[in-house]
Formats: C-alpha cells, structure tokens, sequence
C-alpha cells in the first residue's frame, strides 16, 4: 500500500459474522478520557475490557483502533482506552519503524 493512504483505508473496521456486545449496547463501552481515571467508571471500564476479549473480532478490531486516533479518542476498544490505545502506538512506533501501520496490515507483528 502507498504511504499517501490514510490509516482507515489501510486497515478497514472488521466486520463481525454476528452483532458483538459494542453493537448491541454502546454505551457500556462509552468511556470519555477523563473517566479513564476516575474510580466512578473504573468497574464499567472492566467489564467492556472483560467483554472485549471474549468478542471473536479483538484482534482486528485492535489493529483498528491503533490505526485510527482519530476516532478512538474516546471509548473502550478492544479491552483497550484511548491512553492505553496511545502508549500501544508509541511502542509500535519504536518496535516496527515509521511504517508500523503497514506491518499491521500484513498480521505478522503483533498488535501489542
Ligand atoms: S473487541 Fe472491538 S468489536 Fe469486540 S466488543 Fe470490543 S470494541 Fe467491540
């Protein structure tokens, strides 16, 4: 893929054979950033994590969220905040190179 590309159409929202739990009931999954560290949240933030790696699509939908900041900037996505989601890109970054979207693309490093 071309480096002119833009993230999403590098590496497409999965599509589920079947509704997953974010679907059927966002808002379980609805955490703004400030509530990231807020005790209040902090059991909804468990359970949607807890859900989120029983869901058959986590790890595409992971590659998803960490190529797509711009629309993650809130929420829980694959057991992941949008903090966690930015400290998983920064790593990336380190570990794979500039390139580190196109070497998801392939599926041959792992996201985390
Ligand atoms: S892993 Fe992604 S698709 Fe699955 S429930 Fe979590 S946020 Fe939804």
């Amino acid at each position: 893929m071309g480096p002119t590309l833009e993230l999403h159409q590098r590496i497409p929202l999965p599509t589920p054979a079947t509704l997953t739990a974010c679907h059927s009931n966002p808002k379980a999954f609805d955490v703004d950033r400030g509530e990231v560290t807020d005790p209040a949240a902090a059991d909804r933030i468990r359970q949607a994590k807890a859900t989120c790696r029983t869901c058959p699509i986590a790890e595409a939908c992971l590659r998803w969220a960490l190529a797509h900041p711009d629309q993650t900037r809130i929420g829980v996505w694959a057991a992941t905040t949008a903090p966690e989601c930015a400290t998983l890109r920064r790593r990336l970054k380190s570990r794979l190179g500039p390139d580190w979207v196109d070497v998801l693309t392939t599926g041959t490093a792992p996201p985390r």
